[in-house]
């Protein structure tokens, strides 16, 4: 045959990446445990004995995680927001109304999932980095009829918490709405008790706070949730890879709704397995501890954080950029001189660390706020960085 587009010379990707692999501190993904990585290199088929057991097993952890009885815990193929897409696709019907609490850029995307399964999105802004108020949640929703209700529980863009979750899915649930919980960036280094909480999904991906690979995905609906919104639903769902009453073929009837990103799922079970075997209690210490520590040390060089403490989400840690500092010269000095990777932010003049999974370490705590004080130092700031190292040494020594 005569070739009539000529084969590209292609650099080999040892040429592209990085001799040493940067140290991911950013906002995701996070690194992945040696196990993650083995389990993830396997091809096996996504029907058959083997593969039941596995998706069993990655059911079973997945309701510790979430913490519900639900029997409804699905993958997704697809990043966080395919979990986000699937649960709003199934939950909200068109023409329906929902109200959307708005904290920054990511709970902002889960209003336009809602409108664009053609249903009716109310946003409640609240500003200044601040968590939702349960009485202003609770002033809208008597305001008018609303169906449904979405949050996110950390929202990572500005490292704000809704820590008052709690509260606002019981209001919610009393108004009559279903409640969906996006829990990307927080399952796993926080409390959710999502049966306790009366939350109907909860949403995750696996490159946050699983320290999984991005792109395999979960969400869990509640029983009351199926019942109500997907078991006899008429109109079906505009997305076919989402509907979950396919997606539930695969993940409870042992046959086929399309080809389950198999490596994928077995990083996600070695992800969940570790969890299951450090218990969510070990965990969350664990991260909170971390967080605490390196806010700590970071305050302790002099360096300033942008969200209150009162309403400061731990997963994400977001520090403010003093005026004559660029914060892309002082990533850029982070990445070359220390190989650390930290991120900046949408819009705001913030540098955010991420506090997720493997990042909770105290071995990287003490490599990344040495990095941050020597490439900020090198971006012309005055800092203190024997402080701020010898604080983060002291509190994690001291324990919380
Ligand atoms: C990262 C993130 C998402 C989106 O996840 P993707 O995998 O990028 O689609 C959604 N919500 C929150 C809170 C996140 O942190």
């Amino acid at each position: 045959m005569i070739e009539s587009v000529n084969a590209p010379r292609i650099v080999p990707l040892e040429h592209i990446l990085p001799d040493e692999p940067l140290l991911m501190m950013g906002a995701g993904p996070v690194p992945i445990p040696q196990k993650v990585a083995a389990a993830n290199s396997i091809v096996i088929n996504h029907l058959g004995e083997t593969m039941n057991r596995v998706i069993g097993q990655v059911k079973e952890m997945g309701r510790y995680v979430f913490q519900t009885t639900s029997s409804h815990v699905i993958g997704v193929s697809g990043p966080g927001s395919a979990a986000m897409e699937m649960a709003v696709a199934n939950l909200v019907l068109p023409g329906s109304r929902v109200l959307c609490i708005c904290n920054g850029y990511f709970s902002r995307r889960m209003a336009e999932l809602v409108r664009r399964v053609r249903a009716d999105p109310v946003l409640l802004e609240v500003h200044d980095n601040r968590g939702a108020d349960p009485e202003a949640v609770e002033r809208m929703l008597q305001d008018g009829r609303f169906d449904a209700v979405t949050l996110v529980q950390g929202e990572t863009s500005n490292t704000v918490c809704n820590t008052r979750l709690d509260r606002i899915t019981r209001i919610a649930k009393r108004h009559g709405c279903l409640v969906i919980v996006d829990a990307v960036c927080t399952l796993s280094t926080m409390p959710l008790e999502m049966d306790r909480w009366d939350v109907d999904a909860v949403i995750t991906g696996g490159q946050k706070g699983l320290s999984s690979i991005p792109g395999v995905s979960l969400l869990a609906f509640s029983e009351t949730a199926w019942q109500q919104k997907i078991a006899h639903r008429e109109e079906l769902p505009f997305h076919w890879c989402l509907d979950a009453r396919l997606a539930d073929q695969f993940w409870n009837q042992k046959s086929y709704h399309y080809t389950a990103p198999v490596s994928g799922i077995l990083a996600l079970h070695e992800a969940l397995r570790l969890v299951c075997e450090e218990t969510l209690t070990r965990r969350f210490y664990r991260h909170r501890l971390c967080s605490e520590a390196l806010q700590a040390g970071i305050e302790a060089m002099g360096l300033k954080l942008l969200v209150e403490k009162e309403h400061r989400l731990n997963s994400v840690v977001g520090i403010m950029v003093p005026q004559h500092v660029s914060a892309d010269r002082v990533r850029d000095h982070m990445s070359r001189a220390h190989k650390v990777e930290i991120s900046g932010a949408f819009g705001l003049n913030i540098l955010r660390i991420g506090q997720m999974g493997e990042q909770s370490r105290a071995h990287n705590l003490f490599r990344t706020l040495h990095a941050l004080g020597s490439s900020m130092r090198a971006a012309g700031e005055i800092l203190d960085m024997p402080a701020g190292m010898a604080e983060l040494e002291r509190y994690l020594s001291n324990g919380i």
